[in-house]
């Protein structure tokens, strides 16, 4: 056997234990639990054609052969992508560091107070920055932030009786183009129309219900926005600012302008341009919009004892409740990033910002000079980081080129210059020096930065940010890094212990997967540099798309979606765009079973459809006979099914080959949600199933850490016919040949991270993928053995085998007074995060295991659990005091002088052995979230300014 494959690191269970687990599960070989798990119909016939798996060793060697393929020139290009310099120790400590990116979305509170605290730190800087009342704590991209704003504000149009019918919406011509073809792509299926022009000849016509700019313009231009902001409120058009964050440190903030909403991107605050992503978007807005603001928002609660604590706010405005009525379907959106982007506010400080801030402007202001001074003119009447310049455009990118500098080049002889944070008196030299030999010149040289203001004295910022204590005092490298570890050692990770999320798929992320993204070969590169610059990445992403393909058995991929939900948009959007390619413009109703994940009915609404919900039966299965009469009823209007495969219920349905052909009988395209693909991985594909579009969550099957909730990769595979659909980019086309516009902002969407999956497929190759796929079922079965007898699980499949997931009923402890969200807090007492909580179906536990996890780690899961059911038995309901309504135990409660609980203080929080070994404390008894959304805080409580010196 070779030692040496990646698959042993990756799957979890050993050789020598797979005969108990079989044992324990009752089935005789793996292979004989797989044909009595998945139907025989669906089962593929020969291995993934992939090729051979390399190790890790090999992987990282080819990765870096791949990436010295990169041309990382010096990046001048801006169009909302900066080079920023990544402190050193955030790299370490957060980006590079399992604690932070291998954690879950923040759902369990009490185990998350760190990255909350940091998500509130980043939501602050926002508030702050743009001078609005409340932010969220990420969204995706700064195209599709935009493209949120344009829907909240569509949406609370109708609080005002005249702009109820109304549907247009302004765009400055001066908003980025990525994110003009983002609105294109939004606003079209929701019934906006668009209107693109300059703002200064806008009548603020009573058709309009907002409008969106751009801040300064998308060549860098600094308009003052007061008047048109001010006028437009008059007129109750509302109106939207996409604004550069740092720009936002010397200038007044859109908030002060009367802006309703402010969005942009924190990239430039600390994290790589990673050829387009991931970084985080932010969102901002009044606080009277906040039940219709998109995202996650974290709020200031308190705790049992009445101590601070913070938590997840207003979930209810969430597509998890609203479903098709959900203006917008966010989900996974961008922690790791929001927190590494509020490290760097911290880390700097309101004083190290402006220091950053005025030194790039000074660059700007430094070249416009100088380069005035050889005859080269500059047109921003009014700038901040961004100079445009008049000269012959083709001499100056091939000069630009070989002193490896990128411009932007707006037409033969207007460019654009963006000037960044890792700028120095050097690289200004050297772009004269360019501008010098187009223009037949000798050089002037600069020695010292300038230092007059370039940007209308009017917009001069007046007003402090950033003066809570937090942003003032970890301003040392010990400082900080202690900050980070204090923050993380209060959180729970899979770097602690399993983290069993039902269709979360928190399986292994490996460090050979992650070491890539600190490579500088790939991390540098501006998603609109030259395609011939990324030639690494082009080879990186074309075989990705590729080894999508042969798993998911489809014709062609893109990378673009940058979320699961972003890609259930786009697959709806191209099934739409193909409906209407062939006159069916009236195709719009969608199919959902009822058991659908929240995304799918909300990305559904997006797209403009109209949503049938279909039955389930009594199986946990779809209503094969509901469906068939919503189908037929339906027929002459019917858009898609969206199917979930393996369903959410952890089922593999017998009769998907007959639902799918059902559909493509009634006229109807079929989506599969790929959320569940760990469950196909080399045994089936949607392909084979029947369906024609799918999105994978390359942050669930394919290893992208969840990094605390984000980032994630949502790419879309099709079949044939809809591959000419797939979406474009208006910088740098991508997709198919009757392209559907953008669907997130960067050509490849989050192209760094898909370093990620690419290193897991290429090594784990057929076998490794197929094995990973086997064990994530064995390790679901042998949980539901060892839970038989104390669990019912909910449902099973014809010969009652669970899928790589299963669903534990928790409703019966009713009647002991004990909820399942009693069971969730009691788990971090055993040093486990709870499974997913009531979804799909209220009061119950769904649990995945994933392939990575351990015979032992499952042994103590299952150990923990079943002693939770001793307690709940113990339990009575008239009884409140007890150890599972009190869960989760703190320290402090533990080491009180008098402890007056009707238990021990070992039942209390150490209730197995195996806890003492390696004990996790929750740092916050439980949080009362109702509490939270009366009262609802979501910046960092404002103190007395408190300064450094
Ligand atoms: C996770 C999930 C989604 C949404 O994916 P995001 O990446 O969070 O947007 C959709 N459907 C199902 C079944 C899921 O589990």
């Amino acid at each position: 056997m070779k030692t040496d494959a990646f698959a042993l690191r990756h799957i979890g269970p050993r050789e020598n234990d797979l005969q108990h687990m079989l044992n324990t599960i009752g089935a005789e070989s793996i292979e004989q639990l797989i044909y009595e798990t998945l139907p025989d119909d669906i089962r593929l016939k020969a291995p993934l054609n992939l090729e051979p798996a390399l190790t890790e060793y090999e992987f990282l060697n080819h990765i870096q052969q791949l990436g010295n393929k990169n041309k990382v020139f010096k990046s001048y290009i801006g169009l909302g992508y900066h080079p920023a310099i990544v402190p050193a120790a955030i790299q370490r400590n957060v980006f590079e560091n399992p604690g932070w990116y291998t954690a879950y979305t923040p759902y369990q509170a009490e185990i998350a107070q760190g990255r909350l605290e940091a998500l509130l730190n980043y939501q602050t800087t926002v508030i702050e920055l743009s001078g609005m009342e409340i932010a969220n704590a990420s969204l995706l991209d700064e195209g599709t932030a935009a493209a949120e704003a344009m829907a909240l504000l569509f949406d609370v149009r109708t609080r005002d009786q005249k702009k109820n019918n109304v549907n247009k919406f302004f765009v400055s011509e001066e908003i980025l183009p990525q994110t003009l073809s983002v609105l294109q792509t939004r606003s079209t299926p929701i019934g906006v129309e668009l209107v693109v022009g300059n703002h200064e000849d806008f009548a603020f016509g009573a058709d309009f219900f907002g409008a969106i700019l751009q801040y300064p313009g998308k060549y860098g231009q600094v308009f003052d926005y007061a008047g048109f902001i001010s006028k437009a409120n008059t007129n109750e058009i509302k109106v939207a600012v996409a604004a550069d964050i740092l720009s936002l440190v010397k200038l007044t903030s859109p908030g002060e302008m009367g802006a309703a909403v402010v969005v942009g991107t924190t990239q430039r605050f600390g994290i790589p341009m990673g050829y387009g992503g991931p970084h985080a978007a932010f969102f901002a807005t009044k606080e009277e919009y906040k039940r219709s603001m998109p995202g996650r928002i974290i709020g200031v609660t308190v705790d049992t004892n009445g101590n601070r604590a913070l938590r997840m706010a207003l979930q209810t405005r969430e597509q998890h409740i609203k479903r098709e009525k959900a203006t917008s379907n966010i989900c996974t959106a961008q922690v790791l990033l929001a927190v590494m982007a509020g490290m760097y506010a911290v880390y700097h400080g309101p004083k190290g910002l402006e220091y950053i801030a005025d030194k790039v402007h000074a660059s700007a202001v430094t070249t416009a000079e100088a380069l005035n001074q050889l005859g080269v003119y500059q047109t921003n009447t009014a700038f901040f980081d961004t100079i445009v310049v008049k000269a012959d455009a083709v001499k100056v990118k091939a000069i630009a080129e070989r002193n490896e500098f990128n411009f932007y080049y707006i037409d033969n002889d207007t460019i654009a210059i963006a000037f960044n944070e890792t700028t120095s008196i050097s690289d200004i030299n050297t772009i004269l020096a360019i501008f010098a030999e187009a223009a037949g010149k000798e050089t002037v040289t600069v020695t010292a930065l300038a230092t007059q203001i370039n940007y209308p004295q009017g917009l001069n910022r007046t007003s402090t940010f950033l003066t809570h204590e937090v942003f003032n005092k970890h301003h040392s490298e010990t400082a900080l890094m202690r900050y980070i570890k204090k923050l993380e050692r209060k959180d729970l990770a899979l770097n602690h212990s399993m983290i069993s999320l039902g269709s979360c798929t928190m399986k292994l992320n490996a460090a050979a997967e992650m070491l890539p993204l600190s490579m500088p070969n790939w991390n540098n590169i501006h998603p609109f540099a030259p395609i011939e610059q990324a030639a690494g990445y082009q080879t990186m992403l074309k075989k990705l798309e590729e080894q999508l393909n042969v798993v998911t058995g489809f014709a062609g991929t893109t990378l673009q979606p940058n979320s699961g939900a972003q890609g259930e948009y786009a697959g709806l959007m191209v099934i739409r765009a193909y409906h209407q390619s062939r006159g069916d413009h009236h195709r719009n109703i969608a199919l959902i079973p009822a058991s659908a994940h929240g995304t799918n009915p909300a990305s559904a609404a997006l797209a403009g459809m109209k949503i049938i919900v279909t039955k389930t039966t009594e199986e946990g299965n779809i209503d094969v006979e509901d469906l068939r009469a919503k189908a037929i009823e339906h027929k002459d209007n019917l858009s898609c099914l969206m199917v979930t495969y393996p369903s959410t219920h952890g089922v593999y349905e017998a009769s998907i080959i007959e639902i799918t052909k059902l559909i493509h009988e009634n006229g109807g395209q079929v989506y599969m949600d790929g959320a569940n693909m760990n469950a196909q991985v080399g045994l089936t594909n949607p392909a084979t199933i029947g369906a024609d579009v799918c999105h994978l969550n390359l942050h669930k099957t394919f290893a992208i850490p969840h990094g605390g909730g984000g980032p994630g990769v949502g790419p879309i595979c099709v079949a044939e016919h809809l591959v000419p659909f797939l979406p474009t980019n208006p910088v740098i086309p991508t997709g198919g040949e009757t392209a559907i516009t953008a669907i997130s902002a960067a050509p490849w969407g989050s192209a760094l991270v898909c370093l990620i999956s690419y290193g897991y497929i290429t090594m784990l190759g057929a076998e490794g993928l197929t094995n990973a796929t086997k064990y994530a079922i064995l390790n679901a079965n042998y949980i539901k053995a060892r839970l038989s007898g104390h669990y019912d699980t909910l449902y099973s499949g014809e010969m009652g085998r669970a899928a790589h997931e299963m669903i534990l009923e928790c409703r019966p402890f009713k009647e002991k007074g004990i909820e399942v969200t009693d069971i969730a807090k009691r788990l971090m007492d055993y040093g486990f995060h709870a499974p997913t909580v009531s979804f799909p179906v209220a009061g119950t536990l769904m649990i995945e295991p994933t392939e990575s996890e351990n015979l032992e780690e499952l042994d103590r899961f299952c150990d923990a659990m079943i002693a939770i059911r001793k307690e709940i038995e113990a339990a009575t309901a008239e009884e409140k005091n007890n150890v599972l309504k009190n869960a989760p135990h703190t320290l402090a409660m533990l080491t009180t002088d008098t402890w007056d609980f009707p238990y021990t203080r070992q039942e209390a929080a150490f209730p197995l052995e195996y806890i003492s070994d390696n004990k996790f404390w929750p740092s916050v008894r439980r949080v009362d979230d109702a509490y939270g959304d009366r009262n609802l805080i979501c910046s960092c409580a404002p103190i007395e300014a408190y300064m450094e010196n």
